[in-house]
């Protein structure tokens, strides 16, 4: 009788149809992926995934980050036996402690003689019997006991949550714009979960901000990254642009002219490596540069769809997500940005696109793109 882990998929990738082979496929290379360097053997039993290691809970710590793993428990495996089935199921309700207990039965195996009540019935009495002081509750059991009857059977009582979600990979590719704060990595999380590829792009003023900031940005990106397997960082320099802007431009309008240099530069790269769409992790009414009208001008100059996955949602949710998925530390260390460098006292709120449109006829915004695009630094994480 040995211990395995039941590797159990998010539901709605059940719902994909004739599409639903290759979502198995590329989360199975996925959890290969993370598995790298353990020693481990994947066994399916009709439709049922299985992982046997020597190290379970390395293997449960790695597996629950990958996206499309909804929950993994650990199941003892029996023969298709009644009395084999018994006696796990016996154990499991002793060892949990309970004083209420429940039996749920999956029968795939259709061969088994009896069916899913039937054995749910037949064992739960098996256990009234031979464990002390203990009750069946249907309604509200201290300890569920799960069957499942395929080739083998499988009895397990822990469910560990994953991270749920789609298989990375399954759902084109995003230009995440990567700053060092604390909304931009939970933005490419939920992107990343819903399987979208992640490329990053970090605009970097150097020597206004320092070496310690970009490196910052690149721990932040490895951290995605043992969600998603590696993450290509493309760190562009941008004091350049910012002293153009400073020096041909009024200063209310600063902030609103280079997000839109930092949106077209997003966009050009996203055209270099294949991403069909750019990611921010703006969200409405945040700071001054987080309007309606500025969200309206900055996508004026994007050639592909911007997605602001955090659009709707409050600082305090956004902070308790960065701390589940392990950003909030290390974006709360006390670093310069870009943006916090180069602030205008006063900031346009409402920018008018035409207005803007205008101002930077003074830039050779062409140019600047082309420039700093060529001056980049790759990063693999
Ligand atoms: P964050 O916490 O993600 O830094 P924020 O609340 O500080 O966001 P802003 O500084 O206005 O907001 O930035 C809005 C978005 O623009 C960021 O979420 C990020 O996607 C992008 N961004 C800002 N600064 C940079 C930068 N230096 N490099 C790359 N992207 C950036
Ligand atoms: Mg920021």
């Amino acid at each position: 009788m040995r211990e395995l882990i039941l590797v159990k998929y998010a539901p709605e990738i059940f719902l994909k149809g004739l599409n639903r082979n290759k979502f198995e496929r590329q989360l199975q290379k996925n959890i290969t992926k993370v598995l790298k360097g353990v020693q481990y053997q994947f066994v399916v039993d009709q439709n049922r995934w299985f992982i046997y290691s020597e190290n379970l809970q390395e293997v449960i710590n790695r597996v629950k980050r990958v996206f499309g793993v909804s929950e993994l428990c650990i199941v003892k495996e029996v023969e298709a036996k009644l009395e084999d089935i018994e006696g796990a199921a016996l154990e499991r309700v002793v060892n949990s402690k309970a004083d209420t207990f429940k039996i749920e039965t999956n029968r795939a195996n259709k061969t088994f003689p009896l069916n899913s009540m039937e054995t749910s019935r037949t064992v739960g009495a098996y256990v009234l019997k031979n464990a002390e002081h203990i009750k069946v509750n249907v309604t509200n059991p201290q300890c569920v006991v799960n069957i499942e009857i395929r080739g083998k059977a499988y009895i397990y009582q822990e469910k560990i949550k994953a991270v749920g979600g789609l298989p990375y990979g399954m759902n084109g590719s995003t230009m995440l714009m990567l700053s060092g704060g604390i909304d931009s990595p939970v933005a490419g999380y939920l992107m990343a979960r819903r399987g979208v590829e992640l490329n990053c792009v970090y605009y970097h003023s150097h020597p206004y901000t320092s070496e310690r900031a970009k490196d910052k940005v690149k721990h932040l990106a490895r951290i995605l990254s043992e969600y998603t397997g590696k993450i290509n960082l493309y760190v562009v320099p941008f004091t350049e642009i910012q002293m153009q802007i400073i020096e041909k431009c009024r200063e209310d309008e600063l902030t609103i002219i280079m997000r839109r240099f930092m949106m077209r530069i997003a966009c050009e790269l996203a055209e270099l490596k294949k991403s069909n769409s750019v990611t921010t992790g703006e969200s409405i009414g945040q700071v001054a540069s987080q309007t309606m009208e500025s969200l309206v001008v900055s996508d004026d100059v994007s050639d592909r769809p911007v997605f602001r996955p955090l659009v709707a949602m409050d600082k305090g949710d956004i902070m308790n997500l960065a701390k589940d998925i392990g950003t909030y530390d290390t974006s709360i260390l006390p670093y310069e940005d870009c943006c916090t460098i180069f602030v205008p006292k006063h900031p346009k709120t409402k920018p008018r696109l035409k207005e803007i449109i205008t101002s930077e006829e003074a830039l050779q915004s062409d140019e600047l793109v082309k420039k700093a695009i060529e001056d980049m630094e790759v990063y693999e994480l």
